[in-house]
């Protein structure tokens, strides 16, 4: 047995002022990652600061194609938002496959990008979209943000509080997920800016979510199925383990790919 103090924050400056008053604190949202890591004992933080009643943490904004989305909001708003649908339907369906309904129900999109779980979806439409990661100190380019294993350009205390991006001409999202927990066995995000093109790729990278360079100079050459017929995926830095090989994932990455572009 251990014990944790549970701390409501009404506020960002109250979840900051608890956060820097804790011997060992840690935030929570939804609760579906942490949760059961305390459960598990892989945590044991001496305070918990749940953050789901911070109401500058919530809603969903676009404006023309700017999209805006509070780090509070459940993958299940998203999966809902008619507003997200009118200018990147591609997140609307990303989202609507993650878990199972309580997961997308409790589950915050600002809790899963902290997360930066190898295996979830939200991380590889961040980086496929190049969206900003906007916390309670500054904003972080996305290509910054997800540095590696459940790691992340957030310091000590930094509260996330929403993601923002433009909305491409075109985005696709495929994904092969673990037939149990629905996480990601690979998925590949795909976006159409200009003449140029994004691909992010998470499930499959032993240093977590990564862009394809690859794919996305096929795509800037034409963004279809067909153009990227003649890419080759390498099996270095692609995970390998109890669900499937590095050369099976190195597989998956272009035939979802090829999906996300025909979705797109
Ligand atoms: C059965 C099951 C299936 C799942 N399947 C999938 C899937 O298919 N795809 C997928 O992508 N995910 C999946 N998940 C994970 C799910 O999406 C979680 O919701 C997500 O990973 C964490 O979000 P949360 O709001 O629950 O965060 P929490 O569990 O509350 O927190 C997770 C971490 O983020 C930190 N944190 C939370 N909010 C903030 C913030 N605003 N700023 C800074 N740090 C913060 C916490 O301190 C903690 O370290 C699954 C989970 C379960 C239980």
């Amino acid at each position: 047995m251990y014990s944790t103090s549970y701390h409501r924050a009404s506020s960002l400056e109250d979840a900051a002022k608890m956060i820097a008053g804790a011997e060992d604190g840690k935030f929570v949202s939804g609760g579906q990652t942490l949760i059961s890591t305390l459960k598990q004992r892989l945590a044991q933080p001496s305070d918990l600061i749940d953050l789901r009643h911070v109401s500058s943490l919530k809603g969903i904004s676009v404006d023309g194609r700017s999209v805006r989305i509070g780090a509070g909001v459940t993958h299940a708003e998203v999966a809902s938002s008619t507003a997200i649908a009118a200018v990147c339907p591609a997140l609307c369906h990303l989202a609507g496959l993650i878990g199972d309904p309580h997961v997308r129900h409790m589950g915050t999109i600002g809790g899963s990008i902290a997360n930066n779980d190898p295996a979830a979806d939200y991380p590889a439409a961040m980086l496929g979209l190049g969206a900003t990661i906007i916390t309670d100190r500054r904003e972080i380019a996305a290509d910054d943000f997800f540095t590696g294993l459940f790691e992340t350009a957030l310091e000590e205390g930094e509260i996330i509080t929403a993601v923002a991006f433009t909305a491409p001409d075109k985005a696709g999202y495929a994904k092969f997920p673990n037939p149990a927990s629905r996480y990601a066995m690979t998925g590949v995000f795909v976006a159409q800016v200009g003449s140029g093109a994004r691909v992010a790729v998470t499930g499959a990278g032993s240093d977590g979510v990564f862009r394809h360079g690859g794919l996305e100079a096929a795509l800037a050459s034409g963004f279809n199925p067909d153009a990227l017929a003649g890419v080759t995926v390498e099996t270095s830095g692609l995970m390998e383990d109890m669900h499937c090989s590095a050369a099976y994932r190195a597989n998956l990455i272009k035939v979802m790919a090829k999906r996300a572009v025909a979705a797109a």
